[in-house]
Order: structure tokens, then sequence, then C-alpha cells
């Protein structure tokens, strides 16, 4: 964990399903406005580090229903994340916002290969950095990636940016009206009533390496820039 003078540095978990707007590939126009909510945040001195999910294209589980070898579906996965992270370097770029992707598997054409020092450098000299193909590995989650990372690069905490949802809620509000949202809630409470914060391998590395966790909701106008700059904002998840 970063304390003390140390400028912020978190770490954005942005599903791919946002990228999608609900459909296959991509909307353009949601990635533009999540681009231009990242940029104040960075203007302000925020080192934002992202992972960006692969839903909106595929999903190695739901591959592996349709009959295709769950590792090879877990790749075809991964290489989705990959188009997510241009797009959206490409908007921030336009937006003239240096970014660096860095994938964990190796494309030298498309991105840098992840390397953690080398984040760090990119974060201090105010670049964004975003990261692509999950962990390169089959069976895992862009969730766990994103505390994994988190760790590695030592940032303070890891920002759940949720599609449809804005935090962590007692129940599914989308079925139930009497469902609460936590302002606050412990990884232990999560993981028992497997809350829809992130995954359970996931939220365990968080829960095990005291990462906190901030889920909020993506669409809200200024919610990105709000949770980058750590204001109050959705549910809080720590010990
Ligand atoms: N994936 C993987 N290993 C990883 C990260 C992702 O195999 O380290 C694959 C997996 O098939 C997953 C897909 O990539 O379903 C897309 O990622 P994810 O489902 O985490 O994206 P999100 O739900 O955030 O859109």
């Amino acid at each position: 964990e970063n304390t003390g003078d140390n400028p912020r540095r978190v770490l954005l978990k942005l599903s791919g399903e946002a990228f999608g707007g609900g459909k296959v590939g991509i909307d353009t126009s949601v990635i533009r406005r999540i681009a231009e909510e990242i940029v104040p945040a960075v203007q302000q001195g925020v080192q934002v580090a992202i992972v960006v999910g692969g839903g909106n294209f595929f999903r190695g589980a739901e591959l592996q229903q349709a009959g295709i070898d769950r590792s090879r579906g877990d790749y075809m996965g991964m290489l989705g994340t990959v188009m997510n992270c241009l797009a959206l370097q490409d908007f921030l770029e336009q937006e003239g916002q240096a970014t660096r992707v860095q994938t964990a598997i190796t494309m030298g054409q498309v991105a840098e290969p992840y390397i953690p020092l080398k984040a760090i450098r990119h974060l201090e000299k105010g670049r964004v950095v975003i990261f692509g193909a999950g962990a390169g590995m089959p069976y895992f989650s862009t969730d766990t990636v994103s505390i994994q990372r988190s760790l590695e690069i030592h940032c303070d905490e890891v920002l759940m940016g949720k599609n449809g949802v804005d935090g962590v809620y007692t129940a599914d509000p989308r079925k139930d009206e009497n469902a609460k949202r936590f302002a606050t809630l412990s990884y232990n409470r999560a993981l028992v009533d497997n809350l829809a914060v992130m995954d359970a391998a996931a939220l365990s590395m968080a829960r095990d390496n005291k990462q906190r966790i901030r889920v909020f909701g993506l669409e809200g106008a200024g919610n990105v820039t709000r949770a980058l700059l750590g204001k109050e904002i959705g549910t809080m998840v720590s010990t």
C-alpha cells in the first residue's frame, strides 16, 4: 500500500460489458465519455492504471458452453480485452492524454509487454497505463488481474466501474426494490454473502493483501472522475 506523501495512484477496472453498451463490439460514445472523465483526474495529479475486461467480445466460459475448448476460449477472451484497450487508448490520446498499453500476451506491434517497473515509470510521468490480455493465463479473470496489478504496482485502491448498478447492494437492485446499497462493506461479508463486488478469487486476493476496493457506477456523468479523485461514491470494501 502507498502511504505518506506519495501522489494518489489507483487502478481502475472497466468491464467489457460497459464498453459494448450491451452489445457485441464497442460503443464508441461510451468509451469516449469514459476517456473524457479520466483526463481531468490525471491533470489533478492522480496516477491512473486501468484494466479493461473483454466480456463485450468473448468470455471463455460462454464459448465453452458453445463447444469451444475452455483454454482456447479464454485466450479469445483475453484478445478481446486488447481491442478494448486500443479503443480506450485512442480516445485518451485524442484528448491529448499520453498513454501506454501493456499486454500480458506479447504483441510488439500493438503494445508494450507487461513490465511492472516500466508501468510505474509511465505513471510517474503522468501517462495512463492500460493493461490488456488479462493475466495471459486461462482460468483467470480480469477482476483477479485488477487486484494483482494494483498490488504489484502499489496502487492505493482498486476502483471497480460497474455497468447498470452504482455500488454493492444487499440484493440485486434490478430485481428487489427493497435492496439497500452499502456505503462500506467488509471483505468477509462480501465473500460469505456472495455480494456482487468481483469474483471470489479476486476478492480473496484483495482480502489477503488488504487492498481497498471501491465499487461505483460508470453511468452517472462525472462518476469516473469522482472515483479517481477519491471522492465518496458507491461502496467501499475493506477490512
Ligand atoms: N480471461 C482469461 N484470463 C485472464 C483474463 C481474462 O482467461 O487473466 C478471459 C476469460 O475467458 C474472460 C475473458 O477473458 O471471460 C474476458 O474477461 P472478463 O470476463 O474478466 O471481462 P469482463 O467481465 O470484465 O468484461
